[in-house]
């Protein structure tokens, strides 16, 4: 007599295994595997997500990062996210970029396109959509603004998300102010974002300041209303106490904060902004939301923020003092 086979048998026999995971370092604090192994549940689908540390300054790490990127070629892995420091590194090894990947120069996620190996950029969406979200939940003057975003927008900080920030908030012609700790820095990401992608042609042109200059551009803000993203790392755990915004100002009395940090989730700059009743949120919608565009890259299964936020929540111990657990 044949050996029975269970339908869970069956499924296995025949559904595919997606292989996923992340290379970077350092990694230990991922919160990757947890949304992405809850969206393959969701989905029914087989598969683990695996962390690849690989330390920029170890022997052979660019080997390393070759022979990783050859096993989706192969076909031993589906796809991979890529965080820092490897960004702009892994882009020498692709075949194609998609549109965004090419103009912001950073690849966070990689899959097999019509036989391609293919670089994708989901920061740039991801916070896109998020920000939009938690904005428009507020309905001061929504009826004015058509994606419910201020037409200000101050971003802290000029480093790699600083760039996906400034691209994905121009292309929506947002006015700008980068503020950072050396204005070369800030001039240079402008610069090198006009070569990349042709910014700013037709979008308002950045105005950059510098952290001690600070108190003079909000001094031209007046009653504006401003978004403010920081995009610094500062306030993250485990430099809780730290906060990006100059001690001796004020956050202008119009203002909206978005941080990009998630860890805590309440940081410093957020909790100023909250007691002085302005609107704050941290990145973990971010995070969420570029991570299921990822997931779609490499499943074709799109939709699964809900699923992935459970999953997180799943690991909260204290929601946000708005009630939302972000
Ligand atoms: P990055 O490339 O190293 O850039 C950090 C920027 O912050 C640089 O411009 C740096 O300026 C500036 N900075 C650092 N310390 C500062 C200080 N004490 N005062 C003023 N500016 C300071 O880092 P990144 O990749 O952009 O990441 C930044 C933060 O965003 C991290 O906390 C990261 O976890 C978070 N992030 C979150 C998401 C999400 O999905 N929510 C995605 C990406 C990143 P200098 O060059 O002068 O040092």
């Amino acid at each position: 007599m044949g050996q029975v086979l269970k339908n869970s048998d069956l499924v296995n026999k025949i559904s595919p295994v997606f292989e996923l995971g992340l290379i970077g370092y350092p990694l230990g604090h991922s919160f990757s595997p947890r949304l992405h192994l809850a969206a393959l549940e969701a989905a029914g689908l087989r598969g683990y997500y695996r962390l690849y540390p690989i330390s920029p300054d170890q022997d052979q790490s660019d080997l390393k990062l070759r022979k990783l990127i050859e096993r989706i070629v192969s076909g031993k892995i589906t796809g991979l996210n890529v965080t820092i420091p490897f960004k702009q590194k892994v882009i020498g090894l692709l075949d194609r970029l998609t549109d965004v990947a090419a103009q912001i120069e950073a690849v966070n996620t990689i899959f097999i396109e019509n036989g391609c190996l293919t670089g994708e950029n989901t920061d740039v969406p991801g916070f896109l959509v998020d920000v939009t979200n938690c904005v428009s939940g507020i309905d001061t003057q929504a009826d004015v603004r058509v994606d419910g975003l201020p037409d200000l927008v101050m971003v802290l900080g000029a480093g790699g998300s600083a760039r996906a920030v400034v691209y994905a908030l121009a292309r929506r012609g947002k006015r700008i102010i980068l503020v950072s700790r050396r204005k070369e820095q800030a001039d240079r990401l402008i610069d090198s974002l006009i070569s990349s992608s042709g910014l700013f042609k037709s979008e308002p042109f950045p105005e950059t300041v510098t952290f001690s200059h600070l108190d003079k551009a909000i001094g031209k803000l007046q009653d504006q209303e401003v978004l403010i993203v920081n995009t610094t790392p500062v306030g993250m755990w485990p430099d809780v106490n730290d906060c990006p915004w100059p001690e001796h100002l004020a956050i202008p009395t119009k203002a909206m904060v978005y941080d990009l940090i998630y860890n805590p989730r309440e940081t410093l700059l957020m909790k100023q902004a909250m007691n002085a009743g302005l609107p704050a949120w941290n990145g973990l919608g971010m995070l969420v939301e570029q991570a299921a565009l990822a997931f779609e890259r490499w499943t074709g299964i799109n939709n699964s923020a809900p699923k992935m936020w459970e999953a997180l929540n799943h690991y909260v111990d204290k929601p946000l003092n708005d009630g939302l657990k972000r």
